[in-house]
């Protein structure tokens, strides 16, 4: 076979095999076919988009590309949960003990924050001690024991999408659902999971801005997923302002915590419960989502995901005082930024207020950057609050030296909207839930 017949075949629209898609990413693996022919290959596929088959077979190459974890000796159900990123989200650190204490694994392989949106490793990052770098005999033994482990990509996970993906960056070719499909479940259903919740995002500061375009992603997800054998459902969910009210790492840290002692914020609270729910009903633990609700909120209420946070932070090496509030970083400075005249807020350019956090120290502008974990900012208000001239709509949290304040203070300025009339309505927190089966269901 030739890497330019098949680049030929995509170019002209045709189907490609599954051996075609198999010889493109093995060569990529193994460095046997140059990048500029894969560079060729990600535009005809940008272009010609791909037939559910060709998506499946592109995942399927890019997970053998490298170690599928395989948990099978484990008695029990191993269910992960992905989001497509936001601003605010910290859900998995409270989905991850929540799911664990009612009896599922949840081997969790997550990434860093990049641009306006945070990364869940980051955020645990700031845990001193706590360590995202466990081998995979380690992170075997923890969630053999504990239940849920959290740990970074590791270089032997799905190494064809480290160098799709890098490709796919400097030949504008991201933004294909065929290659974000293959891109994200590689790299999931390499944790070796029988299901999968995906929380894809929509608005202003998600990945996907309008819900044609995440409903078009998140049907392409559960397709493949389906087709590789993974039970799997989505949630579109809200992102049209940033989640809770912490946006940074070691703050979102202590929010979740707070969530886990049943003081967070309502949004957060209710997400995360909607999301372990919906991992214990495709995990088989429970087949009504009413039940698996009601359980999740009972391991909340009693105290029991707390404790298996706690248990998680210990068994990755984790400063445990940080669920007593301390230990965690703080930023030294602090500055409001005000409402500059009376009315309701009815917008939030949510990506602006993301741009804002990673200008302070908290998110990263490229892969290399460091991050200040004690960095970030407190948002006191939401679409559809009334504010005064005056009143603080955001804090920004900073440490003197790198932090962007300035900038940070104009980015927040023209992210929110402030109206005379209130909003018709606030936005919903959970947008729709899609199934497998193609069966929707609205809430
Ligand atoms: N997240 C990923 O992991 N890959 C993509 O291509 C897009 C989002």
């Amino acid at each position: 076979m030739r890497a330019v017949d098949v680049l030929k075949r995509k170019k002209l629209g045709q189907e490609l095999s599954s051996e075609e898609i198999r010889f493109l990413i093995d060569g990529l693996t193994r460095g046997e076919i140059p990048r500029y022919q894969l560079s060729a290959f990600l535009m005809a596929v940008y272009f010609r988009g791909m037939t559910d088959e060709e998506t499946a077979a592109l995942t399927e190459a890019m997970l053998r590309s490298g170690v599928v974890l395989d948990f099978s000796d484990l008695h029990g159900p191993k269910v992960d949960k992905h989001s497509t990123g936001g601003v605010g989200d910290k859900t998995s650190l409270v989905i991850a003990p929540l799911a664990a204490s009612a009896g599922l694994f949840v081997p969790m392989i997550t990434g860093r924050g990049l641009g306006h949106s945070g990364g869940t490793l980051d955020k645990l990052q700031s845990i001193p001690g706590f360590d995202v770098h466990l081998d995979e005999h380690a992170f075997r033994r923890v969630v053999s024991t504990v239940g849920a482990a959290i740990i970074g990509q590791t270089k032997t996970i799905a190494p064809a999408d480290r160098k799709l993906y890098a490709l796919r960056d400097v030949t504008s070719t991201i933004e294909s659902l065929p290659l974000i499909t293959g891109s994200i479940l590689s790299k999931k259903l390499a944790e070796g999971i029988s299901g999968l919740v995906l929380d894809v995002k929509v608005g202003s500061g998600a990945f996907m801005k309008t819900r044609e375009e995440a409903t078009a992603l998140a049907r392409l997800l559960l397709v493949t997923a389906g087709t590789m054998g993974t039970r799997t459902v989505a949630l579109l969910t809200d992102m049209s302002q940033p989640l809770g009210a912490q946006v940074g790492n070691a703050s979102e840290v202590e929010e979740a915590i707070a969530a886990l002692k049943g003081e967070g914020p309502d949004d957060l609270t209710r997400l995360s419960l909607q999301l372990t729910a919906h991992m214990l009903v495709v995990g088989g633990l429970y087949r009504t989502l009413e039940e698996a609700i009601r359980r999740a909120e009972e391991e909340l209420r009693s105290g029991r995901g707390l404790e298996k946070f706690l248990e998680i932070v210990k068994a990755q090496g984790g400063n445990p005082s940080v669920v007593d509030g301390t230990g965690l970083a703080r930023a030294r400075s602090s500055k409001a930024v005000r409402a500059q005249r009376d009315g309701f807020v009815t917008a939030i350019e949510t990506e602006g207020v993301g741009t804002a956090a990673m200008l302070l120290g908290a998110g990263r502008e490229r892969v290399e950057d460091a991050i200040d974990p004690g960095a970030g900012l407190v948002v006191h208000n939401k679409i559809g609050d009334e504010v005064k001239r005056g009143d603080p709509l955001v804090t920004l949290q900073y440490n003197d030296g790198r932090a962007r304040v300035a900038d940070a203070e104009r980015r927040i300025v023209q992210s929110y909207t402030i109206s005379e009339e209130a909003p018709n309505e606030r936005p919903e927190l959970l947008i729709e839930i899609l199934e497998q089966n193609d069966r929707e269901r609205t809430t």
